[in-house]
């Protein structure tokens, strides 16, 4: 009888534990906490994709705000702060007036000294191109959510992992905007019929956008690299697809990640780690 009662009151407080840790449990595809690593989605082109942004030290963190092909952040981001661009500021307004001439970078600055990623995280990462952008929603299913009370859109490949991009904003003047609405990331692509204008990549509660912006508004960099190499391990596809999914009773339910999507909602054992299928 006593026996029962310790029993009882063992899968009780074991339960509550379960409940309690799974608000701050999401099915991000991090294999540990060392950040960044480059998830492999299952994209049709192989590329794989940072699992925070630069300058953030975790998928939810929003990292810095850099304008297009500028390599530093700034405390205003103005088309006079603009590293790229030159003007006349005639009435002294704090804004060029006249004669506004923007350098031209180059159609794609992936892997030039223009690009954050090359300067700032070395090896094979890069700025992601339009096209790999497209890519990217084209091909994930998408949810708007939040990690530890940090809004953003978390992604899911084909392959069944998933990254996380924060609602960063963007940074304009001296200000923040947007921030916990809308999370804004350069391409590497400068917009074909606008010099001044870059491709970027838009995610809000409202949906998932591509769009252009100036190149002085300070934008989030999320990179991309299609080389594994031996400091970042990628878990891909092929590690995943033998593992199984377990109840926490530890009773098997499901012999393939791909399968997490058709299971009801509950808590589920996954590579050694709780996630949570709502
Ligand atoms: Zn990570």
């Amino acid at each position: 009888m006593m026996m029962k009662k310790f029993l009882h009151l063992f899968l009780v407080s074991f339960m509550t534990l379960l409940t309690a840790n799974a608000q701050n449990v999401n099915t991000l595809s991090c294999p540990d906490d060392n950040h960044p690593h480059a998830i492999d989605l299952g994209l049709p082109s192989g590329t794989k994709w940072a699992c925070c942004n630069v300058g953030a030290d975790k998928p939810e963190a929003y990292g810095g705000y850099y304008a297009w092909g500028e390599i530093e952040e700034k405390s205003t981001y103005t088309e006079m702060t603009y590293q790229y661009c030159t003007g006349e500021d005639t009435d002294g307004d704090g804004y060029y007036d006249s004669n506004i001439s923007y350098q031209s970078l180059g159609s794609d600055i992936a892997n030039t000294e223009y690009d954050v990623a090359h300067v700032k995280w070395g090896g094979s990462w890069v700025m992601p191109s339009h096209d790999q952008q497209m890519e990217l929603i084209s091909s994930c299913t998408y949810t708007w959510t939040s990690i530890n009370g940090v809004s953003g859109e978390e992604l899911t490949g084909p392959n069944g992992c998933t990254i996380f991009f924060p609602a960063a904003g963007f940074a304009y003047l001296d200000e923040v905007y947007h921030s916990t609405v809308d999370g804004n990331y350069w391409s590497s692509t400068q917009n074909p019929m606008f010099s001044y204008f870059s491709n970027h990549l838009t995610f809000a509660s409202y949906g998932v956008s591509l769009g252009s912006y100036n190149q002085s508004r300070g934008l989030s960099v999320r990179l991309v690299t299609s080389v594994t190499n031996s400091i970042y391990l990628p878990k891909s596809s092929s590690e995943i697809s033998n593992q199984a999914i377990y109840n926490i009773y530890g009773i098997k339910v499901a012999s393939n990640p791909k399968e997490i999507g058709k299971l009801p909602s509950g808590v589920y054992i996954f590579n050694g780690k709780k996630v949570v299928v709502k």
